[in-house]
């Protein structure tokens, strides 16, 4: 495997585990796509603390190899390969994106910051939000128009050119939301639709 695939991901793994992006331990995922491969962190590996035989290189279609010990979201990563120009996806439990998924339909960032970079933040609400094929249909079509989206009660999904475009999109919505949270905390007003 290219070393600097296997840097990028203990680097990023790291912040994700360091910055409170994914807070239990194992959880979450990311991959790049080489053209027609994949490499994606393996089923089960600690986030914050990935090696060589953390990543698993597989193949856009289904029947190839590596896929037993792949993320359990091996199948909504190819999808979304599949059906955007993404080139690499970062995949978080993010604690304020999930708490506010729960609590509402859509998310419209209210700082000034979050506003630049976004207009909205979609929110897929599905059955089965885990490793399931309703996100693996569904998700994609959304991440076609948006860099990010969150899953609801699950995490936040994003992509972009490489690793590190995907990994500050998943900080971009978590900035956005924790400010939601903040503010509603704080008694103040966090619907601002109509300014747009
Ligand atoms: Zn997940």
């Amino acid at each position: 495997m290219d070393r600097k695939i296997l840097e990028e991901m203990k680097k990023y793994g790291e912040f994700l585990e360091n910055r409170g992006l994914n807070l239990s331990s194992h959880s979450g995922n990311m991959s790049v796509k080489r053209g027609n491969r994949i490499f994606i962190k393996r089923r089960g590996a600690m986030m914050g603390d990935l090696h060589e035989e953390d990543i698993v290189e597989t193949g856009l279609e289904e029947d190839d190899s590596g896929v037993i010990i792949a993320s359990t979201e091996i199948g909504v990563h190819r999808a979304i390969y599949k059906n955007t120009s993404a080139l690499a996806i970062v995949h978080a439990h993010t604690p304020y994106a999930i708490a506010l998924s729960i609590t509402r339909d859509d998310i419209i960032p209210i700082d000034d910051e979050g506003r630049y970079h976004l207009k909205r933040v979609p929110i897929l609400d599905v059955e089965e939000s885990i490793g399931s094929e309703e996100v693996a249909e569904k998700l994609p079509d959304i991440l076609q128009n948006y860099n990010a989206a969150i899953v609801k009660g699950h995490g936040t999904f994003a992509h972009g050119e490489n690793l590190e475009e995907a990994y500050n999109w998943i900080t971009v919505v978590e900035s956005i939301c924790k400010i939601i949270y903040l503010v509603e905390n704080l008694g103040g007003d966090t619907v601002k639709e109509e300014i747009w």
